[in-house]
């Protein structure tokens, strides 16, 4: 391929840098009737902070058609939020969903707001952590260290990250809730008191050495399938009232790839929630540089979902486990084609990705599509 790409830069020189991609990487397959092409914006201010209206033009111009912003934390929202604490990215820009609604809908572009749930992340402030703390609503490890994860099993977390998912399905015009973070930090999680309690009268059994039996024990699986039930009762019911609230309105989530390996690790059973159908599509997040290897977890994905759902694979253009040049996120879009994926999505939109990538990508695949 590298010699390739270098014949037709030796070849074409005075052609554009775009037509070059589309010579080099060509994405193979046609799209599909539809295809879901999508960005994850990290900041959840757009790729140029106080300028939606640019961010939603260029995206739509490059012929985007979704935006999934990181809008709403575990302990911070980028708008006027009366559930969790508003942000100094809300104080400085005004209302990021309202903004990013507008813009976005003018310009074709689906919004669908991007959550972390449990973490409470950097933007939480300190009062708020530590009132949680105090109250024992974080997430304990086996060696009986505290995070700043909220506990899945305290109801009261369940009805705040619930409350603030409704608030934004009720306020703002967007298409759809992606659930991020929707899972456990590890396999060493959570081992609170009340976790104990909980399990044990779910269990209808006293656990007898805690948390060894369940860490490690003879109880393992039998608590790993608890653990499970925590996160998939709480996107069943986020589907559930949100679906009530604003019909039509998409649940999706940002998954890890392996499967079933993240069932057992992290608790997240996304086959789980394609099957009863909480969720509306699913953004795997195949974040690597190898394309064999990316190919590999799309055919697996899209083999266990039997069509029940879209996926929407996650490329890593700049994440923490890959950076990819505008040829190789090419090559991905190609693979996903072949192997039947109905779309995808790249992390991340900033500045940056927004003047190279976006402008590249948007001029090789309408290259494609006129041929
Ligand atoms: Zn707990």
């Amino acid at each position: 391929m590298i010699a390739r790409l270098f014949c037709c830069l030796s070849l074409i020189g005075s052609l554009s840098f775009a037509s070059v991609l589309d010579a080099a990487s060509n994405p193979g397959e046609p799209a599909p009737a539809r295809e879901i092409r999508a960005f994850w914006n990290h900041s959840g201010t757009g790729a140029y902070p106080g300028d939606w209206e640019r961010t939603a033009k260029e995206l739509g111009m490059s012929g985007f058609n979704m935006i999934l912003p990181n809008m709403l934390w575990g302990g911070a929202a980028h708008y006027p939020s009366t559930v969790v604490p508003q942000s100094g990215v809300y104080r400085r820009y005004g209302d990021q969903m309202e903004q990013c609604v507008e813009a976005s809908h003018r310009h074709g572009l689906e919004v669908h707001v991007w959550k972390v749930c449990w973490n409470l992340g950097h933007l939480a402030p300190n009062e708020f952590v530590e009132e949680l703390r105090e109250k024992g609503r974080l997430q304990v490890s086996a060696e009986g260290k505290t995070g700043k994860w909220l506990c899945p099993s305290h109801p009261a977390n369940v009805k705040l990250e619930l409350q603030s998912l409704l608030e934004v399905a009720r306020k703002y015009r967007v298409d759809g809730l992606h659930l991020d973070y929707i899972r456990y930090p590890d396999g060493n999680h959570c081992f609170c008191k009340e976790c104990r309690r909980r399990f044990e009268k779910a269990s209808g059994r006293r656990v007898e050495n805690w948390p060894a039996d369940c860490h490690s024990g003879d109880r393992r699986e039998q608590y790993n399938a608890w653990r499970c039930e925590q996160i998939t009762s709480f996107v069943a019911t986020v589907a559930q009232k949100s679906r009530r609230v604003r019909p039509g309105i998409k649940i999706s989530a940002a998954v890890f790839g392996f499967y079933p390996g993240c069932k057992k690790s992290i608790a997240q059973d996304w086959l789980a929630w394609a099957k009863e159908g909480y969720v509306d599509f699913l953004c795997p997040m195949n974040y690597t540089n190898n394309d064999k290897s990316f190919r590999s977890l799309v055919k697996n994905q899209i083999r266990l979902v039997e069509g029940r759902v879209p996926i929407y694979p996650g490329i890593g253009a700049t994440s923490s486990h890959s950076a990819l040049s505008p040829e190789q996120v090419l090559k991905q879009i190609g693979s996903a084609r072949e192997e039947g994926a109905a779309g995808f999505t790249i992390f991340n939109l900033n500045e940056e990705t927004a003047e190279k990538l976006v402008p590249a990508l948007g001029q090789a695949l309408e290259d494609k599509k006129e041929k």
